[in-house]
């Protein structure tokens, strides 16, 4: 018997305003897993991860966490219920400095990682205590937008191309850190363009494609699959 995913999203549709870019998404990710949403550009993955945090308008079909139907709910009650969102663009706080954007998240629920907790998985972070927001670096924005959700109490999170920008060696680092939250037992689906970082995070691929999962792909078949895949990505 295997135990309920900790997400349960079926026939997931949504608009922005009349135009319709969900096309029945179906996906499923279990507790403790790191998945990706792969796809082209326009593909629909943002607009996956906003519907299930709720701040899509209009959307319908089926997105259960934990058990629970969140379809109707609005984006602080599903944030309070612990999941978590990293937009692509970072939504730090420019003119605050490190330690305010890391003080300022309100706790939505309990759990969360204290600020030392959080500096003891970003080192660079603490070295910038002081610094404003506009004074770090892509990776070190990326760590504190990582660093602010992780204040929360999220036990799922949705990180939107963590990588996008980012200098090889950046990469790599967020690719620790997401081995590390792995470990300490977060679930996290991640959107990416860049499949060889995918690789070595994930355990499962999901490829969206024109508003719908058209395929999905166990990490560990992920090689066997390659032309498939450039197929899918046109890469
Ligand atoms: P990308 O990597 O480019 O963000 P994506 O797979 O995340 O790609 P979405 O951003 O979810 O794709 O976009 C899905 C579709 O919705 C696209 O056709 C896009 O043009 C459209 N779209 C996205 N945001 C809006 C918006 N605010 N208003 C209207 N249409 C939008």
């Amino acid at each position: 018997n295997k135990p309920d995913p900790l997400l349960r999203v079926r026939g997931l549709e949504a608009w922005y305003g009349e135009s319709h870019v969900l096309h029945g998404i179906d996906f499923d990710v279990n507790a403790g897993e790191v998945v990706t949403l792969l796809g082209r550009n326009g593909a629909g993955k943002t607009t996956t991860m906003k519907s299930i945090i709720g701040v899509m308008a209009k959307r319908k079909g089926s997105i259960r966490f934990g058990g629970q139907e969140t379809i109707g709910l609005g984006s602080r009650h599903i944030a309070r219920l612990g999941i978590g969102y990293c937009p692509e663009e970072r939504g730090i706080f420019s003119s605050l400095s490190v330690k305010e954007n890391l003080e300022l998240p309100p706790v939505v629920k309990p759990g969360g990682l204290s600020v030392a907790e959080i500096f003891s998985l970003f080192p660079n972070l603490e070295q910038r205590l002081t610094s404003q927001g506009t004074k770090l670096s892509g990776g070190e924005q990326q760590m504190l937008a990582i660093g602010r959700i992780l204040r929360t109490g999220a036990n799922l999170l949705l990180l939107d191309e963590p990588t996008e920008g980012l200098a090889p060696v950046i990469v790599e680092q967020i690719g620790h850190t997401i081995a590390s939250l792995k470990q300490r037992g977060f679930t996290i689906i991640l959107v990416e363009q860049n499949f060889r970082f995918a690789s070595t995070v994930a355990d499962r691929h999901y490829v969206v494609e024109q508003g719908k999962v058209i395929d999905m792909i166990p990490n560990a078949e992920l090689e066997a699959n390659s032309d498939k895949l450039h197929a899918y990505l046109g890469v």
